[in-house]
């Protein structure tokens, strides 16, 4: 696959995710257009709603050095379930937002992979459009 060194820097990220209840771990890498890349893990908490997911600590790390939906290329998001998942549902609604409708989003549990977009994980999404 082109993208399996993304795939790779992810799985690294992995490492660093902080699961102590869940167990379940999670990495990430944003690839901006320009080559940069910028990791993500999830990192949980006692008090579970303070948990961030490994892709949206991705994606912020990437907004937070000024790269914006037009200047990424593709994230990846791998974790070490037995299935392969998909992002929760606050992290779909974050990357609708952050990323462009056909920014590629590479799933990975290191058995299984899947390319899809955010028009594949979401559709009929709430966006800024709705508000004007
Ligand atoms: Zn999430």
């Amino acid at each position: 696959m082109k993208y399996q060194f993304l795939l790779d820097e992810a799985f690294k990220a992995m490492k660093n995710a902080y699961a102590p209840y869940s167990h379940y771990h999670v990495g990430s890498c944003v690839l901006t257009k320009d080559g940069k890349q910028f990791i993500g893990a999830n990192i949980e908490n006692a008090s579970f709603g303070a948990t961030n997911c490994g892709e949206r600590s991705a994606i912020f790390a990437a907004y937070s050095h000024g790269y914006r939906k037009n200047d990424i290329e593709a994230i990846a998001i791998v974790s070490d379930g037995d299935k392969l998942a998909g992002p929760c549902g606050i992290c779909r609604q974050v990357l609708s937002e952050l990323l462009n409708d056909d920014t590629l989003i590479l799933l990975s549990n290191g058995k299984e992979e899947a390319i899809k977009t955010i028009d594949d994980l979401l559709p009929m999404r709430f966006t800024q459009e709705d508000l004007k």
